[in-house]
């Protein structure tokens, strides 16, 4: 049988099944942005397959959970980046509703059950409002219309630039999680999705626009190949010990 969690380096990590018709061989992942461990089976591979591999690579998925991000809640006294800064949850119920960034503290009240919920949702306007912003200014730099900019919670692309040939202008979506990274990175993402606004591909003509927008693109690329997972764990509540 197949466990639905595993204890790894003192951390419970779910395991999750999937069946894939297309696949011939059973495969493991761990995954350090969604916090789990996937086995994929093809259409009629047995279970037992997948528990004998999980046990055989006991060691390599306790390196790989140990390299793992540690979760941070939404939740009192708790440090979450912004804008690559660090910035502390100063809670009360006497404070006002609505967080307030002063001084590297997010003062923020109401009632507790509601706190991180409340974070969540100024992060996410915060990330909407400064995505926004910045996209409709690189597009009409380079005479481009944009229909829409939104913020999602994607988990395998930072941003995405669909329809850009369309006459009302093109959708652009980015990771909330954006507003958590230094402003110079959330900056070169803007530029890559615009650059796509020209070039709907990545080729020499498209790298060529994206660095003439962003000289730092390559360096944005490598902080977020480092700290990118870390920022999937921010508002992940801590597991019970
Ligand atoms: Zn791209």
């Amino acid at each position: 049988m197949m466990p639905t969690e595993l204890e790894i380096g003192g951390r419970i990590v779910p395991v999750v099944l999937t069946r894939r018709a297309s696949q011939r061989a059973v495969r493991l992942r761990a995954s350090a942005v969604a916090g789990h461990i996937e086995i994929s089976l093809p259409a009629r591979g047995s279970e037992d397959i997948g528990a004998a591999l999980l046990n055989s690579h006991r060691a390599w998925l306790e390196a790989q959970v140990a390299r793992w991000p540690r979760p941070i809640p939404f939740a009192p006294g708790f440090i979450i980046p912004i804008d690559g800064e660090p910035v502390l949850i100063d809670w009360q119920e006497t404070h006002k509703r609505t967080p307030v960034l002063v001084d590297a503290c997010l003062r923020i009240g109401g009632p507790l059950p509601l706190l991180a919920g409340r974070i969540e949702r100024w992060l996410k306007a915060r990330a909407l409002a400064d995505l926004d912003t910045s996209t409709r200014q690189i597009a009409a730099q380079l005479d481009r219309k944009v229909a829409r900019v939104s913020v999602g919670d994607t988990t395998s692309r930072w941003g995405s630039c669909a329809g850009a040939l369309r006459p009302e202008g093109a959708r652009i979506a980015y990771s909330w999680r954006l507003i958590l990274a230094p402003a110079w990175v959330r900056r070169s993402l803007v530029a890559h999705e615009a650059a796509h606004l020209i070039h709907q591909n990545h080729s020499p003509a498209f790298h060529a626009l994206n660095r003439q927008l962003d000289p730092r693109a390559g360096e944005a690329r490598r902080w977020l190949a480092r700290h990118g997972a870390a920022l999937h764990w921010v508002g992940r509540a801590i597991q019970p010990e």
